[in-house]
């Protein structure tokens, strides 16, 4: 497959350099070796998309929303012929392996089909009036230009996720890629573009946050902003946006706690924490990076989950369980906040430390880590990492298990192991996060469901589901009277 040797901007349906024709390297966290340059867009060629958006937005919004649908399922036709390629992509610049991006891809179709049939849909309601003659209803409307602003982590996904419900709302958008995976914005705006998606309607700024990012938020003609990344930069938005009055969807980080209780079935929750803390290299909102277990059990089910550790492979081919972090940066505040750790006291159990041997030459590899003994309250414990990274705690029963799972200024997502019913179902009812889970993982974004957390999580949106659109749509209340003299 060609690699192409720079990824531009799509404006108005053409590739194109920033304005000031600057670029940046993208490396390639599996070796650190360049793959490609990048536009480096600032200011003027968030105008230009602006402005592609504000002409092309009315007459896309014309089109009737089932019209609007069959041309997204065309982009998810297309997707779904171009899965090899797509792939490539993710695998390319974000160092996971083909399986697992090929598993991204096909969860990016399922968000598109998802989106496009919606088209069908897009209720408003129906409802009573309190006066007589009078009927009361809700239309929605599209919102008018969407800012998409996304996280390198699962590149795909993160653009379907946000890309299709924008769209069938009737809204023209910017996709503002995430600097780490520019190459998979790049591509799904080809593909786009090939289905049959009116040119202008779908703008993709390549470049940094604080350059390409934060001109977006602060665009007056933006009326909807909607944010994947971490809790830091959802504040800094969350405020400039709010000077306009922008609608804003944060999508944040998590530090998401995993329940073993004493009636667990520890094969079962050994497999599920090992995917949960390590699965994407660590690098979900959701992952598991808080594992709570009762003190019962706690020294056989430690020496399970560290010999399953001990047996998971690191690299980036189809035979290994986890592959790098995305850049040298975050490889770096990761081991910093290990050695913090050991200094507070805090005990690798395994891991802990930079893969450079040959195979790991030059990637931004972290073994597997597993971290006891340290306080609750310390900043590993409080603070994400997005890593392959996880803490154990030990507790004495299920109250003290929950209190310190609702211990985090996040609220994400959580998990626990039991065959208690009661156990289960008070821990659904009392977890203060977002999605709650039994007997599984720190998973849970199927695309007809609605995902977002509290706290440092979000600002208590939902997307996707159907509750992404009332993101990307605004209702208009429709009242009709009729004069029954008039009849
Ligand atoms: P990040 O916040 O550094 O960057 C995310 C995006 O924001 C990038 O495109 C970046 O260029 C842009 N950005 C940075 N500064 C900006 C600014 N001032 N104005 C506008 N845009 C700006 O996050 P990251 O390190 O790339 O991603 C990891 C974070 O994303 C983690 O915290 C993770 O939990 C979170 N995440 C959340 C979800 C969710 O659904 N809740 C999903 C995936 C990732």
């Amino acid at each position: 497959m060609n690699i192409p040797k720079f990824i531009p901007n799509w404006i108005a349906g053409v590739e194109k350099a920033s304005v000031n024709s600057q670029s940046f390297n993208k490396l390639n966290p599996a070796d650190g070796k360049t793959l490609f340059q990048v536009a480096r867009s600032g200011a003027e060629d968030v105008n230009l998309a602006v402005k592609s958006c504000l002409s092309a937005q009315p007459q896309w919004a014309a089109v009737p929303p089932v019209k609007r649908g069959l041309i997204l399922h065309d982009i998810v036709r297309t997707m779904i012929d171009k899965k090899e390629e797509i792939a490539h992509f993710v695998h390319m610049e974000t160092g996971k392996s083909m399986n697992d991006a090929l598993g991204e891809v096909g969860g990016a179709i399922e968000c598109g089909l998802f989106y496009a049939s919606e088209g069908q849909r897009l209720y408003g309601r129906t409802t009573t009036s309190g006066v007589p003659n009078k009927f009361a209803s809700t239309i929605r409307q599209p919102v008018g230009i969407a800012g998409l602003i996304i996280a390198a982590n699962t590149p795909i996904a993160n653009v379907a996720w946000k890309v299709f419900p924008a769209l069938i709302c009737g809204n023209a958008a910017i996709l503002k890629a995430a600097e780490d995976t520019p190459a998979t914005a790049w591509i799904f705006g080809k593909i786009a573009h090939e289905a049959g998606l009116p040119s202008r309607v779908l703008n993709i700024i390549q470049g940094y946050g604080e350059e390409a990012g934060a001109p977006l938020v602060a665009h007056e003609d933006v009326g909807v902003i909607s944010f994947t990344g971490s809790t830091e930069v959802g504040r800094k938005i969350q405020h400039t946006a709010g000077k306009r009055l922008a609608k804003v969807s944060l999508e944040l980080g998590g530090k998401n706690p995993l329940i073993v209780c004493d009636d667990a079935n520890l094969e079962n929750a050994a497999k599920w924490i090992l995917l949960s803390a390590f699965s994407n290299a660590g690098q979900r909102c959701a992952s598991g990076s808080r594992i709570i277990i009762f003190d019962s059990i706690y020294e056989q089910f430690v020496n399970m989950l560290v010999d399953k550790t001990k047996e998971l492979k690191v690299g980036n081919t189809n035979q290994d369980d986890l592959g790098p972090v995305i850049n040298e940066k975050q490889l770096n505040n990761m081991l910093n906040a290990i050695k913090k750790a050991t200094e507070y006291g805090g005990n690798i159990l395994i891991g802990g430390k930079r893969l450079s041997d040959d195979k790991h030459r030059g990637g931004f590899y972290l073994e597997p880590t597993l971290i006891d003994n340290i306080d609750s309250h310390a900043e590993i414990s409080q603070c994400e990492l997005f890593g392959p990274i996880a803490n154990l705690y030990k507790v004495n029963d299920y109250q003290e298990a929950l209190d310190l799972a609702n211990d985090s200024p996040y609220g994400l997502t959580g998990c626990i192991h039991t065959r208690s019913f009661d156990r289960a179902n008070h821990f659904i009812q009392h977890l203060q996060a977002g999605v709650a889970v039994v007997n599984a993982g720190t998973f849970g974004s199927e695309p007809h469901m609605p995902f977002g957390g509290s706290g440092y999580s979000g600002n208590g949106t939902r997307e996707p589901g159907t509750e992404a659109l009332d993101i990307y749509s605004d209702l208009k209340d429709v009242y009709v009277n009729i004069n029954p003299n008039e009849l």
